[in-house]
């Protein structure tokens, strides 16, 4: 998915080896993104980007349900280090950045929970600590994944009329983050917390009826419930049962019984104009829209929304013409009738190359972290 430029050099210019003539990999630093699906790992160099990446699926309360959330935090600092000291003497580098998809403390790393990783676990993680006492000859850095994916898209802006950059992403989690681009800062409140807002409680029906899911987080009918990967999948089990006949005759479900993926069956039914597809992206992307109607009320300094994370990345074109529909709706008071692409024209959706969190997390350790109002 990123790109994967592998450095190529013989064995005499192994880093491991001591030595000056190995001082270019000073600037390196070992990079991880620790998502709710996936965890990655790779090697950062100022010159050459990203390089040696290995992926593996995430120790989640999903994908191992009969760990104990303090077996599966421990499961995690052994990850990290034993990756960390395998990138550490391979290129002889000791700085670590780990880009976490958790909501935490931006001002001292400390872990509050993640619903994708460990429910509805909300016990404080000392995440930095841990790894510094197991691993003290590194120098460990962790930024949220959100921060971490908007420090490398801001950083890459070429437009500098935009006053504010507001980055959702929509994937495992949902969560975003504010970026103020004249002065690169990412405003916290007194818990270093921003943009938490895939747990924000929503009202979403369907033909009058309201629609009730549970939440990763233990909570119910929050924004993450509808709109996040699991939501949408959750959502679709829903309507299925509220209306079995519709749902049996839809191309979805056709599709599905096929043996595709979800993802892959839901993509093709929208190409084939599906009603229980379209009514699905309907209703996944009315929260998002919500969310963002007021955002653009509260701060006019919004001159950017950018969307990514799996599920507005594989839909694409879909995802921005339902998401669309609500705003042309339901819009922004006034400024939406002063101008009808008042919305529009602030959209844009990022793949995983102009938002990459490997890449955010590396800049984080060589920059921002360096900051007063990120540290
Ligand atoms: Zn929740």
């Amino acid at each position: 998915m990123y790109t994967s430029k592998i450095i190529k050099k013989d064995e005499t210019m192994h880093p491991g080896i001591s030595g000056g003539k190995f001082a270019e990999f000073q600037d390196a630093v070992i990079v991880f993104d620790l998502g709710g699906t996936y965890f990655r790992s790779g090697l950062y160099l100022a010159y050459e980007g990203l390089s040696e990446i290995r992926q593996q699926p995430a120790f989640s309360f999903h994908s191992a349900p009969n760990k104990s959330i303090a077996d599966l935090k421990q499961d995690l600092v052994d990850y990290l280090v034993k990756t960390a000291l395998y990138y550490s003497h391979r290129f002889n580098t000791n700085q670590v950045s780990i880009s976490l998809g958790a909501a935490l403390n931006g001002r001292n790393g400390i872990v509050y929970g993640s619903g994708p990783l460990w429910g509805n676990d909300n016990s404080s993680f000392d995440l930095l600590t841990l790894l510094r006492q197991a691993a003290s000859e590194l120098t460990w850095h962790i930024v949220n994944d959100v921060t971490a994916g908007l420090i490398h898209y801001g950083n890459n802006l070429q437009d500098t009329d935009i006053r504010k950059v507001l980055l959702l992403t929509i994937s495992t989690g949902v969560a975003c983050r504010l970026l103020d681009t004249r002065n690169q800062h990412i405003a916290l409140d007194e818990f270093g917390l921003q943009g938490e807002i895939g747990h924000l409680p929503i009202n979403l029906c369907f033909e009058g009826q309201a629609l009730e899911l549970g939440c990763d987080c233990g909570g119910r009918n929050h924004v993450a419930a509808f709109a996040s990967g699991r939501g949408l999948r959750a959502l679709s089990k829903l309507l299925a049962e509220c209306k079995p006949v519709w749902w049996q005759s839809s191309k979805l479900a056709a599709l599905q019984s096929h043996g595709l993926t979800f993802e892959t069956a839901l993509y093709q039914a929208l190409e084939h104009n599906d009603e229980f597809a379209n009514t699905l992206l309907y209703l996944t992307t009315q929260p998002i829209a919500e969310i963002l109607r007021n955002a653009l009320t509260l701060d006019p300094e919004i001159d950017r929304i950018v969307l990514t994370g799996g599920v507005v990345v594989n839909l694409s074109t879909y995802y921005r013409i339902f998401l669309t529909r609500h705003l042309s709706e339901q819009g922004i008071y006034l400024s939406s009738r002063f101008d009808p692409a008042f919305f529009e024209r602030r959209l844009a959706i990022a793949s995983s190359a102009e938002v990459n969190n490997l890449m955010g997390a590396a800049l984080y350790a060589t920059t921002y972290s360096k900051r007063e109002y990120y540290a």
